[in-house]
């Protein structure tokens, strides 16, 4: 089974505020990545954790540039 899911989080943009929705990946055991937010258009740093039962230890912050 090489299913990858996918599931729909909203989190809180942390340059503006906005609540905004994302599609993540569930497949590969975590990711970490920049996303530029689509209201301010700042680059966000996405990072988490996939375990047994499911999306776990998700974090936003600005990215480093
Ligand atoms: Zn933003």
């Amino acid at each position: 089974m090489v299913d990858v899911l996918i599931e729909e989080k909203d989190f809180m943009c942390p340059c503006c505020g906005t609540i905004i929705s994302m599609l993540l990946e569930l497949g590969h055991g975590g990711q970490r990545y920049v996303e530029d937010c689509e209201i301010c258009c700042s680059p966000i740093t996405i990072s988490y954790q996939v375990d047994d039962v499911g999306l776990s230890d998700f974090l936003v912050k600005p990215a480093q540039q």
